[in-house]
């Protein structure tokens, strides 16, 4: 159901602002400013979008504090992860201010006769719709290609994180941006299916649930309009019997745990080969029982709470029907009895085949648990899935991790750590996962032109 805009803090439950949404008339405005602002835009060069860039990943660095405090106000992420999503958000800003005239240059082909060269021209206004669970860095590996390839950006970001939304507008223009490069829309999703409609927009990128994936790549399908869509994930953490056992569990509580466990890429099963299923998983249950609630202002604040009263309702209500259908709960499993949206750390295990829990993504600080025999069920039960995205293998055996990771059908593999992000690494999926690639090389040529120049 359509939420309002609406800052309410995580670790309280507290209502701090409401956001009126657009009128029909001030989005058509802001789309006429997008279409006027690429008109000059694209007709700028790489090093004026890079200066503008380079500039807003300096400003987002020199107010990290500012900017990471807003992220955990409205979706109550841990304060230092927050300050290590802007600082990541900088990096992916600069990244592509560095290079993206080197991602874009002519490409010259030898054809048989006379010449022939690949140029890349930017498409027009683009349109993002962006989830809360990395505020900034969402928007980040959106719109920094996107602007230094030519194009414009507007963007309806998730309706708990009205003020980051806002907050990353203002960056571009603090930066120098002109009106309507970067425009944030507070907008329905009938405005959403109207934007996509709108003729001046040019390709659409989504990330978030594979349901709202599969209403926005319809409509942007109904009007033959490029798009990428960055969808859910169900991460298989594989370990296998030569795994250092410590080093591992380490790893599986940073891939359950971080930004407490609502990532896409967050390891979501975990597939422990016999001989050390016992170990890991009474190191990794200790581990989890040690975290500590808390303000996720707090530095020593261990377990921060889940974004939305929504989010950890539906996460309770999934633990209780994998129970009832048979899942036997290792750890947790409840809301935390205080105010804000805590739960425990819970780890579910005896997950039968044929039941929800083994097919849904559970976005939050769940871990499913399974015992296996050997690296070629550890395989196919990774496999056993409609997702495709991230996935890890850990081994003291870097030429037999890469063996596994041949085998693994994912948009990504990681071995020895569990799937994350930099600037400089693709990151996708396949599947009900989605398509398309953000970051490194390939995210810069998703929405360009490859427009070939032939001269007889
Ligand atoms: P959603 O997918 O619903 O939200 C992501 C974005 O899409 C938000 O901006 C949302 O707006 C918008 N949106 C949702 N449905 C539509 C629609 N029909 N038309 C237009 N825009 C739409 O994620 P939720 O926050 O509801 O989380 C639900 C589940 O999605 C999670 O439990 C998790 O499984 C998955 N998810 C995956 C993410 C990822 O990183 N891949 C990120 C977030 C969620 P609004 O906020 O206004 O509803």
């Amino acid at each position: 159901p359509f939420m309002a805009y609406q800052t309410i803090n995580p670790f309280d439950g507290s209502v701090v602002q409401t956001f009126q949404e657009f009128s029909d008339s001030e989005l058509a405005s802001a789309l006429d400013s997008a279409a006027d602002c690429f008109a000059g835009w694209r007709q700028t060069s790489f090093a004026e979008r890079a200066a503008i860039a380079h500039k807003a990943a300096g400003l987002l660095r020199e107010q990290s504090g500012d900017y990471a405090r807003l992220i955990t106000l409205e979706m109550g992420k841990r304060i230092e992860e927050a300050e290590g999503e802007v600082a990541l958000s900088a990096d992916i800003i600069d990244y592509y201010a560095d290079h993206a005239e080197a991602f874009l240059k002519p490409q010259p082909l030898k054809p048989e006769s006379g010449e022939a060269v690949i140029e890349s021209s930017p498409l027009g206004v683009l349109f993002g719709v962006q989830p809360w669970n990395f505020p900034y860095y969402q928007l980040a590996r959106f719109a920094a290609p996107n602007l230094m390839a030519g194009n414009v950006v507007m963007v309806k970001h998730a309706g708990c994180v009205p003020q980051c939304a806002q907050a990353f507008e203002k960056l571009w223009r603090d930066a120098g941006a002109p009106a309507g490069a970067y425009t944030n829309l507070v907008i329905s999703y009938d405005q959403v299916n109207a934007v996509i409609d709108d003729p001046r927009i040019k390709g659409v990128a989504l990330t978030g649930s594979a349901d709202a994936g599969k209403s926005v790549a319809a409509r942007a399908g109904q009007n033959l309009k490029k798009s990428t869509m960055e969808l859910g994930g169900s991460d298989a953490f594989i370990v296998l019997e030569d795994a250092d056992l410590d080093k591992t569990v380490e790893w599986a509580v940073w891939g359950k745990m971080n930004n407490m466990g609502q990532c896409c890429v967050a390891a979501k099963r975990f597939l422990v080969v016999d001989s050390l299923a016992d170990r890991f998983l009474e190191k990794f249950q200790a581990a989890l029982a040690g975290l500590k609630a808390g303000d996720p202002m707090d530095r020593a604040t261990t377990l921060a709470p889940l974004s939305t009263e929504g989010a950890l309702t539906k996460l309770v209500e999934q633990v209780d029907k994998a129970v009832s259908d048979g899942a036997t709960l290792v750890m947790g499993g409840k809301r935390l009895d205080r105010p804000g949206f805590f739960m425990e750390p819970t780890i579910l295990t005896d997950i039968a085949p044929d039941t929800a829990a083994f097919r849904e993504e559970f976005f939050g600080p769940v871990a499913l648990f399974f015992r296996v025999k050997d690296e070629d069920e550890a395989v196919a039960l990774a496999n056993d899935s409609d997702f495709g995205l991230g996935g890890s293998v850990f081994t003291q055996d870097v030429a037999r991790g890469k063996r596994v990771a041949e085998r693994i059908e994912t948009g990504m593999v990681f071995i020895n750590q569990p799937t994350w992000t930099a600037p400089d690494l693709p990151f996708g999926g396949i599947n009900i996962s989605g398509y398309g690639r953000e970051l490194s090389g390939l995210g810069i040529q998703e929405f360009v032109n490859k427009k070939l120049v032939r001269v007889a």
